[in-house]
């Protein structure tokens, strides 16, 4: 089959000395498979080319896996090593500059230290935005504290990708679910969560050109603009925003299919966002990238609509 052109940018690594953050993580996959997930993680030639040139991905930009950096309880150490895998990187991707980009790990434990981290990672290494885990410690972003961070994100013009990792703490309601407390469920509602708290804390009126970008199709908020509309118009609970809810999500929060290779969801997120606010990712090496191209590229979309999402908006959004 031939393939289109495609940009991905949920797609991971893991520096040296890092597999510790991940440790939890790796621990409920079978050992068999976590082995497979760590030599793709830290591969950087054939096996990732491969997977590459087999689902026609171009190019691809590179985090660090989860959760990082966002664990660490040192906020000294989270700035060091920060930067080590941002230098880590730096030098994959000079390696192969045709094929590999790179979103920063940033110690989100100091905003000013994680503002100086994105302005050195992206003035001088050229990387293309950055990729964070959540929640820092139970750490938010929607409160003034970050503010200055937003400010210098806005001003480089990167965008954020705000990628999934465990809620602060034992949640209630998955009490006897661990089945459901993570990627297969909790991991978005608590992802989507933290994105509403950034839009409903008036971040994007106060910064109205961040972008930010949520995988595994928006983690359900599309599908919900609606209703966010609606209600928050009976419960507003003394917030006002410049914009009804919907407006920033598909302007200032845009999506990626990651790990969500569903038609069905793929047309409501569109018909819901338009075009140009979703985009082709896979999530590698967590999902298969030839699933990910085959889903992509049989969808029923016409040609400009398929070309914007596998990467004339990331060309855009990126710069390329
Ligand atoms: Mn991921």
């Amino acid at each position: 089959m031939s393939r289109i052109r495609k940009i991905a940018f949920e797609e991971h690594f893991s520096a040296v000395g890092f597999e510790a953050y991940s440790k939890a993580f790796v621990g409920q996959i079978d050992p068999a498979a976590a082995a497979q997930l760590n030599a793709r993680l830290a591969d950087f030639d054939a096996m990732r080319l491969q997977d590459m040139d087999q689902a026609g991905i171009d190019y691809v930009i590179l985090s660090q896996t989860g959760p990082g950096v966002q664990v660490e309880p040192d906020t000294a150490v989270a700035i060091a090593r920060a930067r080590e895998n941002n230098d880590f990187l730096a030098a994959k991707v000079a390696g192969n500059p045709s094929r590999f980009g790179g979103f920063a790990s940033l110690p989100m434990q100091d905003p000013k230290a994680a503002a100086d981290e994105l302005e050195r990672t992206v003035k001088e290494l050229g990387f293309k935005g950055a990729l964070v885990n959540g929640h820092t410690n139970g750490v938010y972003y929607d409160g003034a504290a970050y503010d200055p961070f937003w400010e210098r994100m806005q001003a480089l013009d990167v965008p954020l990708y705000l990628h999934p990792f465990d809620a602060y703490g034992a949640t209630y309601a998955y009490s006897g679910h661990p089945e459901i407390a993570g990627a297969t469920w909790g991991w978005g509602v608590e992802t989507a969560t933290h994105a509403l708290r950034l839009l409903f804390g008036g971040v994007f009126d106060r910064y109205p050109r961040l972008k930010i970008i949520l995988g595994h199709m928006g983690e359900g908020l599309p599908f919900q603009r609606w209703r966010f509309d609606s209600r928050f118009a009976v419960y507003p609970n003394g917030v006002t925003l410049e914009r009804a809810p919907s407006e920033y999500i598909g302007t200032n929060i845009v999506i990626t299919t990651s790990g969500v290779c569903s038609p069905g969801a793929l047309m409501g997120a569109i018909a819901e966002m338009g075009p140009e606010a979703v985009m082709f990712s896979v999530d590698y090496p967590y999902e298969s990238s030839s699933i990910a191209a085959d889903f992509i590229e049989q969808a029923p979309m016409d040609d400009a609509t398929r070309h914007l999402v596998c990467h004339g908006n990331a060309e855009r959004l990126f710069k390329l």
